[in-house]
């Protein structure tokens, strides 16, 4: 455990489907502590309960009062508005409204802010990780679902609400074969996110001719059930080199550079740096084929493109980030 350094203690907080995870940090991104729990979900309020009674527990811990925390951020999956603190039918958690920001400020008596997981993420990289002192800077993830935070000139984009650059929704097939899980076809994240690629291997292995596919690995490691497949045994079967299973993870490679091309096209960036569960667990197989591929796709001149060194952390990175910038 770290020494907390006199200049000043943060709190970031990110938010998922599934965890909270809370961070006590300085400003200069040491971590101090950190503690996860499951999201309480029991209603609307609990989420905001439980991330104020992490802070007081975290405060107490290391002996001083919760005052002196300059702020509290919290970078979360949306949709959101932003200014308001708020989610707004947020995915995987079930209700309508989720008000983050203004109970946190109730009940602990400091200031909060709240930002969309991506965007925090590129402040994150942009304060504390490979995009330091860059102007022109994206972060990409892909895991469970696709986004991008980008920052332009400086500049964070954020769009009205806090929801922009929802890049998972670029359109990357025309022909639109797989539906997104946002009910519409051809998404980027409808094929190639954590959540996706297995409808993907499905799709493939169907338009495969059957004496072909028989021979993977895929098929043996789900026992002959389709509906088990994980996209981890589609990585797994392709690093064991089931050429089927490469086959897919380049076509899945050469989808991602289409849409690393339209984040290039749309934001001319000097660096990229990717981060996300599918991407962090296989880096090689993730970006071997983008960085291979995505030429083809942009007219701009190609950027750096980097595993992000925040790792899984980017998350945290970013919410103390955002704090940093907006509550200072
Ligand atoms: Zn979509």
């Amino acid at each position: 455990m770290k020494n907390l350094s006199k200049a000043g203690h943060w709190i970031g907080v990110d938010l998922g489907g599934t965890w909270v995870r809370v961070v006590l940090s300085d400003e200069k991104g040491n971590f101090v502590e950190r503690i996860g729990e499951k999201v309480d979900k029991s209603n609307a309020e609990a989420i905001s309960k439980q991330i104020a009674r992490i802070v007081r527990f975290l405060c107490s811990k290391h002996d001083f009062q919760v005052k002196a925390v300059k702020g509290v951020g919290i970078a979360a999956t949306g949709p959101l508005i932003q200014v308001e603190g708020v989610l707004i039918k947020p995915t995987n958690i079930p209700f309508d409204l989720v008000p983050l920001t203004k109970p946190v400020i109730e009940e602990l008596g400091i200031s909060a802010c709240l930002i969309n997981d991506c965007a925090g993420a590129a402040l994150g990289e942009n304060m504390f990780g490979a995009a330091r002192g860059l102007e022109n800077f994206v972060f990409i993830t892909i895991g469970t679902g696709i986004g991008c935070g980008a920052i332009v000139n400086g500049t964070v984009l954020l769009g009205k609400d806090g929801n922009g650059h929802e890049v998972g929704h670029f359109v990357i097939d025309a022909g639109g074969k797989l539906i997104c899980g946002c009910g519409k076809p051809g998404h980027w994240e409808g094929y190639c996110s954590g959540r996706n690629i297995p409808n993907y291997v499905r799709m493939r292995i169907k338009e495969t001719p059957q004496e072909a596919v028989k021979q993977s690995l895929l098929l043996k490691r789900v026992g002959g059930d389709l509906s088990k497949l994980a996209a981890a045994d589609l990585f797994a079967s392709a690093k064991e080199r089931d050429s089927f299973s490469l086959k897919l993870v380049n076509e899945l490679g050469v989808l991602n550079a289409i849409g690393f091309a339209n984040v290039i096209s749309a934001y001319d960036p000097s660096l990229i740096t990717v981060g996300g569960t599918v991407t962090l667990k296989n880096k090689r197989m993730i970006l071997s084929p983008i960085r291979k591929h995505v030429g083809e796709y942009t007219v701009n001149r190609v950027p750096r493109i980097v595993i992000t060194p925040l790792g899984d952390d980017v998350g945290l990175y970013g919410a103390v980030a955002t704090a940093i910038k907006y509550l200072s």
